[in-house]
């Protein structure tokens, strides 16, 4: 089969394929309904849950998609392709595979890289009890990212300013200011929010239910935006003893943001930090799979564009059309040549990190 078969055109035909992949599997799937928020269509949004293998498995692999919403595209079609190919059909009886299929399913239906509340879920993973919020320089760009209009004099002062932010600081300081991760303006972008999401909670009910008692986890989770067009980056996420293990079963292409070895600028409250806490005695893997689509700044407009049109913008215009046009393409290059690399590197890194759990002590 085609692999450009296996990726959809809008979230309700990826939810479709994906449970109808289940079922010829003969896998139950597990639906949990978010009940803050419709889809794009009207339709009713779920985080899908699918394992492979024995419940009873000590060794697990994750592989999940759309927590970044729109990115969701990427990690589905792998996910259904996994499905339809006859993948991990004869798993050892220690080892079992976890599906969540969009991890963001609000993100997903309306072409979005946020939730429902404007949240970067990658970036919601902190303790929110604790008053420590990480410090970011986003405050000092925030007006120029959010201009008062799109397509006159605002967008045009604003672009200059970050021009000059820019060349001051270099590219490097801009991206960590803009994508760190920001927790002081709800309406900016990459906004970790100021409590735990319902696909946070969700997400950390959904690892206490399949992997509460495991001793190694894997976790693959699909991105998509960042480095050269359709190569699929390992970005290695969380603690030290995490990054050790990725490192010891990818060596150095493993990438770590913190060390600047990375496409991704630092970044804090990721999923990857988040689930140490609710697997406490687990060994983990935690791998931001990342794809590169379009140049960042072509992703990084598309991005402030989309967050304008949210914020300050009218729905049903041209301008609102064209905006969301771009976001999905920065997003998702509904490609043939881009699903195939999607696919095949996929492939290649699920094979990988299943010989690592299965040569896991
Ligand atoms: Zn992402």
């Amino acid at each position: 089969m085609s692999p450009t078969t296996f990726f959809s055109a809008d979230y309700p035909e990826a939810r479709a394929k994906f449970l109808s992949a289940c079922a010829e599997r003969g896998l139950d799937v597990d639906s949990r309904l978010n009940p803050h928020a419709k889809g794009a269509r009207g339709e009713d949004l779920f985080m899908d849950i699918a394992r492979i293998g024995s419940k009873e498995a000590s060794k697990i692999l994750f592989l999940m998609s759309g927590t970044h919403g729109v990115e969701g595209y990427c990690g589905s079609g792998a996910q259904i392709g996994f499905l339809r190919e006859g993948y991990f059909a004869d798993l050892p009886d220690d080892v079992s595979v976890v599906l969540v299929h969009a991890m963001n399913p609000y993100g997903f239906s309306h072409d979005r890289r946020v939730n429902e509340d404007n949240v970067d879920l990658n970036r919601n993973f902190l303790d929110f009890s604790k008053d420590d919020r990480p410090h970011s320089d986003y405050s000092h760009i925030h007006a120029h990212v959010l201009p008062d209009d799109w397509d006159g004099p605002a967008r045009q002062a604003a672009n200059k300013q970050l021009a000059l932010y820019i060349q001051e600081h270099g590219m490097r300081t801009f991206q960590a200011a803009v994508s760190g991760g920001q927790y002081q303006h709800a309406d900016g972008i990459f906004f970790g929010g100021h409590q735990a999401t319902w696909s946070n909670q969700t997400f950390r009910a959904v690892l206490g239910d399949y992997a509460g008692a495991a001793e190694t986890v894997c976790f693959i989770d699909f991105h998509t935006g960042l480095g050269p067009y359709g190569y699929g980056e390992l970005i290695s996420l969380g603690s030290l003893d995490q990054k050790a293990l990725v490192h010891n079963w990818f060596g150095d292409e493993a990438t770590d943001p913190d060390a600047g070895t990375s496409s991704s600028a630092p970044v804090v409250g990721t999923v990857g930090h988040g689930v140490a806490d609710v697997l406490q005695n687990a060994a983990i893997a935690f791998i931001a799979l990342e794809f590169g689509t379009r140049d960042i700044n072509q992703v990084l407009t598309a991005l402030r564009g989309d967050n304008w049109l949210y914020h300050k913008g009218d729905f049903g215009t041209e301008l609102a059309e064209r905006i969301k046009a771009e976001i999905r393409d920065a997003f998702y290059p509904d490609e043939d040549e881009w699903k195939k690399l999607i696919w095949t590197r996929a492939c290649e890194i699920a094979d990988r990190s299943l010989k690592g759990l299965i040569d896991a002590r």
